[in-house]
């Protein structure tokens, strides 16, 4: 009880840390693959932003985000840095040019390109960088379509430059679902993006939320049954989603303060929801 407790004080930096170690690590690709599918999301354009090494969104383009985007290739577009950099793209086996963004693997020859960093995770799912994210862009699917052209075991003959880029390149994938498919973590992200961080020490010292989560990490300890258990899950999906709302006009408001509240207080109904996820 002293465990499941400290740990619930101190949220954010496991949530963290679980996002980041997911990213350094190919090891049980497959059963991560059948973890976080519950979610299905969306399928829109590209992207209608670019950002420089920073981070930083630098430009908007008009509605055409596919074209515009692939603009960003042709070397005539509007982003300085990242767009000189995208013009001399090319596949590092066969030479030939993207035709695609984003340019993960080639759609000449098939090879998989080594990471660019420059490129977000809603671009990877061609996203619009947005936080909400409808459920019509079927993130899972494009999820799957991906892993079917990066998967390391796709590239166990090839040489080991190309199979640590799979390597690479699927784990990220793996990060960028997982961390777009939860409110949560694709909260924390998109602000990350945004340039703020959100400090992964910092707890809620409002009592009345202190109070709150007490009572209902008690009322989960305490629960009878199965039925209870649900019921109480399924209150912390309430204000998870309520939050979540918060966060999503906050973040639209550029109140990124504001924003970053209803991080805390969904890292907090989280934990709970994961707790009880344990004892179902
Ligand atoms: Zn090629």
């Amino acid at each position: 009880m002293l465990k499941a407790k400290k740990k619930l004080w101190s949220p954010l930096s496991k949530r963290l840390l679980q996002t980041r170690t997911i990213s350094s690590t190919t090891c049980g690709f497959l059963q991560n693959q059948q973890q976080h599918l519950s979610n299905s999301q969306p399928h829109s354009p590209f992207p209608f932003f670019s950002y420089n090494n920073n981070n930083k969104k630098i430009q908007t383009s008009s509605s055409s985000g596919f074209s515009s985007h692939f603009l960003s290739f042709s070397g005539k577009s509007f982003c300085s840095a990242q767009s000189s950099e995208k013009t001399n793209l090319r596949c590092w086996n066969c030479n030939a040019e993207p035709q695609n963004a984003p340019f993960l693997v080639c759609e000449s020859c098939t090879t998989i390109q080594p990471v660019d960093h420059s490129v977000d995770y809603f671009q990877i799912f061609g996203l619009e960088n947005k936080y909400e994210i409808e459920e019509d862009h079927n993130l899972e699917v494009k999820y799957k379509n991906w892993q079917k052209k990066l998967h390391p075991d796709l590239v166990h003959s090839k040489p080991e430059k190309e199979r640590e880029f799979a390597a690479e390149q699927s784990a990220r994938v793996i990060d960028a679902y997982r961390t777009l498919n939860n409110a949560l973590s694709r909260a924390i992200y998109i602000l990350k993006l945004e340039g703020v961080n959100v400090n992964e020490e910092e707890t809620v010292s409002e009592p009345e939320l202190l109070a709150e989560i007490m009572e209902i990490r008690e009322a989960v300890e305490e629960a009878p049954d199965y039925q209870a258990l649900k019921e109480i899950q399924s209150s912390m999906q309430e204000k998870l989603q309520n939050w979540s709302n918060s966060f999503a006009s906050a973040f639209r408001g550029h109140k990124f303060e504001e924003a970053k509240n209803c991080i805390r207080r969904m890292t907090y109904y989280d934990r709970v929801n994961e707790e009880i996820v344990k004892r179902l």
